[in-house]
Order: structure tokens, then C-alpha cells, then sequence
């Protein structure tokens, strides 16, 4: 296993790249912590895929090196760096049974049979086809071939990185579940570095300890679950994760006070803004309704979802979604709506400004 540095990384796809837009991946610094589980989170196109080959090696950047645990691996193959990688769609041997191709990258590393045996026979199990372990795959269905093609990214238990892209897409539902509590505990007994690509909010939230958010080809933000609710580094953050996401209003911030449409709204705390768009994000669980305070909303709809209810409000032809809490009151006479302030975000051309006096570990 190995920390993974990347060091002023970028990628463009064309020869001879001008402006930042020729970049699929914009420059990029990190330390990609041993034995951590990470996401990738972001919308298709964003540069998720061209990441991760970055990072497997099947793919050379254009600017910047990679190390592994310190050492240059920048020009290196997939192999030399000893890390797994499976694909959004099945890369299978048709004519090997699967007990064949799970067994492939342990038998191409020359290992003991006997430990070949016992250990494609417990992955074998971990992916649900321990009764057909014997069969050619070829007929088996997508979703079998899939299986095998995770099967054999965890095979080895000596790898520096397990990288996923997108591996459930051709999944059933329920099986999607079963496969990623799969890859969880993997994570749990091996302790892995593992990084896995996905556009699904929950499934990245659920598999991550750590969730890097991508957008127009820009690492966002990294952080817990809990930070990219909290404290959203960017609005495209706070817009695709929760559901409903961030709402964000045009806002004037002079101090503890912004003004949203001529209306006060309190913050938390102290902000010095500069920039040209600046705005205030605050999340649905933070709104409450009320009769008599803050600002005045029409509602349009109200949706039932369960647990609580989602209150589907305009004011003055912006969004505003708010989530009621089962118990909390919810009535045709509740035309206005508060912000918790200490849950408002300031943005400024749409990166989070922090407050004044931050708090620890915040830049200032
Ligand atoms: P994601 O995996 O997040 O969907 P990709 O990394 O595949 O995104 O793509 C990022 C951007 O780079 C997209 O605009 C895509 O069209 C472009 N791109 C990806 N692969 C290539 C390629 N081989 N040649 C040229 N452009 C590419
Ligand atoms: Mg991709």
C-alpha cells in the first residue's frame, strides 16, 4: 500500500493546450492518504475517469508527477505501480471459466495454487457465484460478467490502490447494495487505499471516508460526509449533494447581515465579501417556516417524502426549498421562512468565503 502524491497535476487532451478550458483536468494538488477510502463524486464529463487513469498509470499527464510513497512513478505502467483497476463495463476472458479469470492475476503473479484455491474461492463468495465458479463465462449476463470483473480487481491482496470506475453501473439495484457493503468490508479487513469513482451522491456518501468533489474538471472540495453538508467549499457542492440541494440566493453581505432582495437575513457570524456574485447558500434542513418572520414565500407544493416534507417555495422568482421535520408544523398560513444563521453560507464568485474569526482548521 502507498500514499499517493499528486504534484502540480494536470491534464489536457490536445497537443498544444492554450487556456485552463483546454484542460479536462485542472491543475491539482493532493495527498491521497494510505489506507483511506475515497469517492470521486461529480457529473459525467467532469474528469473523474481521467483522474483515476492518471493515478492507475494507463494514462500519462500532460503537467505534474505522481509519487508513490515519495518515489516518481510519473512514466511508470499500471503494473509496475501494482495497482488494481476495474471498469465501468466487464473486461472478462469468455473462454476461461470464472474460477479462471478470478485466479488470472494471482497465477500471473506466480503464486502458491493452494493459496489461489482458498482465495478465488472466498472472493467467490464475496461476489455471489461460489455454485458457478466452474462455468465459461461466455453467455453469462452482463451483470455475472461485472461481478467477475470485481472479483478480479480484489483478488490480490497485495496492491498499493484499488481503483473502481463506476463499477456498478451494469449492476441490479439490489445487488448494487450487496456489492458495495462487499467492498466496504473489503476495505475494512485489508485496509486498502481504495478510490471510487461514482455521480451517485449516496453511494458515494455510503462507501466514503473521504469524498473528492469534481466539477468542469476542478477538484471542488475534499471532505467527510459531514463537511460537504456543513460547510460547502463551493455552490456546485451544495447544489448536488442533499436532496433537494443548497438553496442559493443573490445576496448583499455587509457584516453579520446579508440582504437578500431588500430583506435582512442574520448570519452567524462577521464576513468581509469581495467579489463580483455574491451569494448566501443555506440547505432545506436549515429553513423553517413560520407565520410571522423573515422572508415572504409563495409555496407551491408540498411533498410528502416519509420521514419529513418538502416545501417547494419561490421568493421573488428564486427557489427556495425547506424541509419540515416529522412533527414540525406545516400550513397554508406559513408564508415566510428563517434561516438558521449559523448554518448560512457566504459565497463569493461561488467559493464559500470563510467568516471572520474562523474557526480552527478554516482558512481565514
Ligand atoms: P468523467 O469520467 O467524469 O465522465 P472524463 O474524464 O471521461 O469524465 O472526461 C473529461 C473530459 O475529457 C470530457 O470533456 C471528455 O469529453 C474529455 N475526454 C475524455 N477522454 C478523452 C480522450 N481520450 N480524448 C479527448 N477528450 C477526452
Ligand atoms: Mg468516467
Amino acid at each position: 500500500m502507498a500514499k499517493i502524491t499528486l504534484d502540480n497535476l494536470a491534464h489536457s487532451y490536445m497537443p498544444n493546450p492554450g487556456s485552463e478550458d483546454d484542460y479536462a483536468l485542472k491543475e491539482l494538488n493532493h495527498d491521497w492518504v494510505d489506507g483511506e477510502a475515497y469517492a470521486l463524486l461529480g457529473s459525467s464529463g467532469c474528469g473523474k475517469s481521467t483522474l483515476l487513469n492518471i493515478i492507475s498509470g494507463l494514462l500519462h499527464p500532460s503537467q505534474g508527477r505522481i509519487l508513490f510513497d515519495g518515489k516518481d512513478v510519473t512514466q511508470t505502467t499500471t503494473t509496475q505501480r501494482n495497482i488494481a483497476q476495474v471498469f465501468q463495463f466487464p473486461v472478462v476472458y469468455d473462454t476461461m471459466t470464472v474460477r479462471q479469470n478470478l485466479a488470472f492475476p494471482l497465477k500471473n503473479r506466480g503464486e502458491d495454487p493452494k493459496y489461489i484455491a482458498e482465495r478465488v474461492q472466498q472472493i467467490g463468495q464475496m461476489i455471489g457465484m461460489e455454485a458457478t465458479l466452474d462455468r465459461k463465462c461466455r453467455g453469462l449476463t452482463a451483470d455475472a460478467k461485472q461481478k467477475i470483473s470485481l472479483g478480479r480487481g480484489m483478488v490480490r491482496e497485495d496492491v498499493n490502490a484499488l481503483l473502481f470506475d463506476e463499477p456498478l453501473t451494469v449492476i441490479d439495484p439490489h445487488m448494487k447494495w450487496e456489492l458495495r457493503t462487499q467492498l466496504k468490508k473489503l476495505h475494512h479487513d485489508f485496509g486498502h487505499t481504495m478510490i471510487y469513482v461514482t455521480h451517485d451522491q449516496t453511494e458515494a456518501l455510503t462507501f466514503a471516508d473521504k469524498v473528492v468533489v469534481m466539477y468542469d474538471g476542478r477538484v471542488v472540495q475534499i471532505g467527510t460526509p459531514e463537511e460537504l453538508f456543513e460547510t460547502p467549499a463551493h455552490t456546485f457542492v451544495g447544489y448536488f449533494i442533499g436532496s433537494p440541494g443548497m438553496n442559493v440566493l443573490p445576496a448583499q453581505v455587509d457584516g453579520t447581515t446579508a440582504h437578500v432582495e431588500g430583506q435582512a437575513v442574520p448570519l452567524g457570524a462577521g464576513y468581509a465579501v469581495s467579489g463580483k456574485k455574491v451569494e448566501i447558500g443555506v440547505r432545506p434542513e436549515f429553513c423553517t417556516l413560520t407565520r410571522d418572520e423573515g422572508l415572504p414565500v409563495k409555496i407551491n407544493r408540498i411533498e410528502d417524502v416519509g420521514r419529513h416534507k418538502i416545501v417547494r417555495a419561490r421568493f421573488e422568482g428564486h427557489d427556495v426549498n425547506i424541509i419540515a421535520e416529522e412533527g414540525q408544523e406545516v400550513s397554508a398560513d406559513m408564508t415566510r421562512v428563517t434561516f438558521d444563521p449559523a448554518h448560512v453560507n457566504v459565497y463569493a464568485d461561488d467559493w464559500r468565503v470563510a467568516p471572520h474569526g474562523a474557526r480552527k482548521g478554516e482558512a481565514a
